[in-house]
Parts: C-alpha cells; structure tokens; sequence
C-alpha cells in the first residue's frame, strides 16, 4: 500500500520504516529539510535499537523515501499519517498547530479519496478539529467534491523499544465510523496481526482518550510507587520488599511499579498535564491526575534533596560523578529527564557535575553547550576521577555491576546516591560505602 508518514521523530520515523519493511511503500515527510537530507544520506537523527539498520535497508531497497516536498508527498499516499509533535502550550493543554498545519497542506494538496490518520497524542475531539480543517481548506480550493476519512490510531510505542514495540503491537487501536476506514486500515496492519488479533476498532473519541487514559495510568504507576518509597523511608521499611510484595499479586504485577527519580520524557509529563487540562475545560476536577503530576514534581528533586542534606547544605565546590542522563536507558532523549533537574538545582548550589551516559552526550552537550560546571566523560569510569560523590539517575545495563572498588579509588569519599535502587544496601555496606538508594531506610 502507498503509504506517506508526516513527521519523522520517534513516531512517524520508526512507524514509517516498520511499514516499509512489511512490504509496504512509505514516504516520510517532514519539514526540518536538513532532518531530510541527513535521512537520505543514512544519519539516523535519534537512537532507537535497531532503527539505523532498519531505515537504511528500506531505503536502499526503494520501499522507504524521504522528502521536504509536501504535495509529493500527498500525491503519494492512499493513507496519510499524522505523526507530527504536540507539545504543551503555555496552560499545558495539547497544542494542535502542528497537527492541524499538516491537516491544511494534505487538504491543499489532495486530488482523491484519502484516509487521514492521526497518530499523533491528540486530545478527545482532535479528529472533528482536523475533519474542519480538511473541509475548509478544499472549499476554498473548490474542491468540496473531494471525500475523505479521519481515522484515530494512537501510538503505543516506549522510547528505548519503539522498533520491536512497532513491530510486534500489543494492540492496535483504531477509531472510526467508516466501514471503509476500518478494512483499509485492517489491510495495513495484515502483517501485524497474524498470531492473534490485535486490532480493537472503536469510535473516535474512545481511541483518542485510550492514549492518555494508558500514560496516565503508567505515570499513576510511578507516582504511585514513588509515594510508598517515601513512605516506606520514613517508616523504616524496604521499598524493594514492599514492589515485590505487592508485584506478586496478579491484580498488581511486577510491570512500571519501580520506584525511582521521577518519570521524565516527552510523553508522561506532557499527557498528564494535557489530560487535566481537558478535564479542566469541562469544569471536572481531575484529582487523581494532579496528584500523579504533583508527586512526580517532588520527586524529580529528591535526590537532590538528599544530596544537600548529606553535604549540610555545603555543596559550593563539591564534584559529582553522574551516571545516566537520558531520561530512561536505551534512548537520547533528554526531554524533561530527572538528570535535568539535579543538575540544575547542583549548579545552582555551586556544585560540578562529571556526566557519562552511553548515548546521551551529544544531546546534552547541545541543551547546555560548554560549561565550567559540566565535564562530559568519555567512558563512566573517566566520570568518577576525583569526584565528591556518585549519583545514578539512569539504570542503564552497564552500571548494574560496576567495579565498585575502582568507584571507591576514584573518588574521593566511597558515596553512591542511587536513583534507581540498582544495588544491594546490605552488600554495599560491606564494602564500606555510604549508600543512599530510594525507599529503603538502610544507608
Ligand atoms: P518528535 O518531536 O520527535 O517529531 C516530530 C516531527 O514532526 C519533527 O521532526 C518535526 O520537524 C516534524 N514536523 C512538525 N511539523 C511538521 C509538518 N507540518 N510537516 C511535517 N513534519 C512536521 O515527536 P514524536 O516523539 O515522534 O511524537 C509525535 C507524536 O506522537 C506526539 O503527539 C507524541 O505525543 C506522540 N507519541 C510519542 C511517543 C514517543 O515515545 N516519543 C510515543 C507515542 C506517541
């Protein structure tokens, strides 16, 4: 099927390049034209596992293209994807300028039946918005003859997992009222749903909130977690003990409940803040949501808060060793990253920080640019030399076992802040470290 992808971030990228390589024929579009040309010469502009490879051979064998040429791009398409970024606007509700811009150039630009599907984080009522925009671009163009659908297909996909989660969906939601919308889109996604069904077909707005209804859950998850490890610090219990505990019980499970620094990315923050939003324009006070996001708040500074009080509030001078900068393992991205705001708040007290992170470097280097307070290390070893102190904020596979008396000759005191519970207190007690982790009293 000919298939065009506007947007070529996490989304309409990896999207785009699982569909050609299901045999589909994609073009990706995306108005950043330098985002382009990198493409085409075979610079992948974010790191996914498996994503470079994946994009290059599609490309090289002409199922996968790339262009800044939006009328190709429309001209190409039976289905049009929406994949384009809504980032919050200044209130926090979703801003739709992308999203409906690329409503407008497919509406200039179409000569037949086209289905329009949005992909992108859309709030409830996104799909009558763009249906408005199609409908008075071509009235204007005299073109009303023209018809078309607007079909909603939330993106599921995790950062550090998006070609395998694209490959291999959970489920693929897809919300429309069109009998015809429904068997193309059942034709699209054939290769994927082979061993079982996977395809939920519902009304638009019912898929438009399941998007936000399942990142607020997995936020209300952490959030959650990170208030009985706040609990559980105080009260003298093991927080470890406790996800276990509870993890064990089917009704719960062990998936998203580990405690931590807080959730960061360009999704939870950003749909928890856009769901409140909306529960605020129809006067419904949205209490649970608020509460996730107002701990999630707190939580991204406790480390910090932890730090400063180990210290005596006397961090002037003190270096930090940092291990982990993006805001989970397996990605670049730096999007409202909890590193970002320890950091911050260990500049602002007059602290240094030595950062290592196995792909997050570049992207850090061009959010801060050079700085006297922010050495980037080359390996995380190069990171601990000379330091005050080791913080984790990323539970990258690579710190898990680290060579913990190499820690302790490098820096200049044996102490591991751990924002991601990744050792054991009892056996780094052993070893003569001073060890904070998160939720267990135990130092
Ligand atoms: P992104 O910021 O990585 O990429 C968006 C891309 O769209 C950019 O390359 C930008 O240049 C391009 N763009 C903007 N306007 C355009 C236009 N008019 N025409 C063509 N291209 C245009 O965004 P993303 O992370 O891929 O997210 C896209 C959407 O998918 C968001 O709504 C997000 O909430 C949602 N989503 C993201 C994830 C994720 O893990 N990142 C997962 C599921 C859903």
């Amino acid at each position: 099927m000919n298939v065009t992808v506007f947007g070529t971030g996490y989304v309409g990228l990896v999207q785009g390049a699982v569909l050609a390589n299901a045999g589909h024929q994609v073009v990706c579009v995306d108005v950043d034209s330098h985002k382009i040309e990198r493409l085409k010469e075979g610079h992948i502009p974010i790191y996914e596992p498996g994503l470079e490879s994946l994009v290059k051979e599609n490309f090289a064998e002409g199922r996968l293209d790339f262009t800044n040429d939006a009328v190709a791009a429309v001209a190409h398409g039976d289905i049009q994807f929406i994949a384009v970024g809504t980032p919050p606007d200044e209130d926090g509700s979703a801003d739709l300028k992308y999203v409906l811009a690329v409503a407008e150039t497919i509406a200039q630009h179409m000569d037949r039946h086209q289905i329009v599907i949005n992909k992108s984080t859309v709030p409830v009522g996104t799909a009558d918005k763009v249906k408005a925009r199609i409908t008075e671009t071509l009235a204007a163009r005299g073109r009303s003859d023209l018809t078309f659908d607007v079909v909603s297909n939330p993106e599921f996909l995790k950062e550090g997992s998006a070609v395998a989660d694209c490959q291999k969906p959970d489920r693929i939601v897809i919300g429309t009222d069109s009998e015809h919308a429904e068997e193309v889109m059942r034709e699209l996604y054939a290769p994927f749903n082979r061993i079982h069904e996977k395809i939920i077909i519902m009304d638009v707005r019912s898929a438009e909130l399941t998007k936000y209804a399942a990142n607020c859950m997995l936020a209300t998850k952490i959030s959650f977690m990170n208030e009985m490890a706040n609990l559980a610090e105080r009260l003298g219990a093991d927080i470890e003990m406790v996800r276990q505990g509870i993890g064990s019980d089917p009704r719960i499970g062990y998936h998203f409940i580990y405690p931590g620094v807080g959730y960061g990315g360009s999704c939870f923050p950003k749909d928890v803040q856009a769901l409140i939003r909306t529960a605020d324009g129809i006067e419904f006070d949205a209490k649970v949501l608020k509460a996730v996001e107002a701990r999630n708040y707190e939580q991204k500074t406790s480390l910090f808060q932890k730090i400063n009080r180990h210290y005596e509030s006397d961090l002037q001078g003190k270096t930090f060793a940092l291990w982990g900068l993006a805001f989970k393992p397996n990605t670049d991205d730096m999007r409202e990253a909890p590193s970002r705001v320890l950091m911050e708040a260990l500049w602002m007290a007059g602290a240094k920080v030595q950062a290592y992170d196995p792909e997050a470097m570049e992207e850090t280097q061009r959010i801060y640019g050079n700085r006297d307070d922010l050495a980037l290390c080359g390996t995380k070893e190069a990171a601990l030399k000379g330091a005050d102190a080791l913080i984790i904020v990323t539970e990258w596979k690579s710190f898990r076992a680290p060579d913990f008396e190499l820690i302790k000759q490098q820096l200049s005191q044996p102490i591991i802040f751990d924002g991601r519970n990744l050792y054991e207190p009892k056996r780094m007690s052993k070893k003569d470290f001073i060890y904070y982790s998160v939720g267990r009293s135990a130092e």
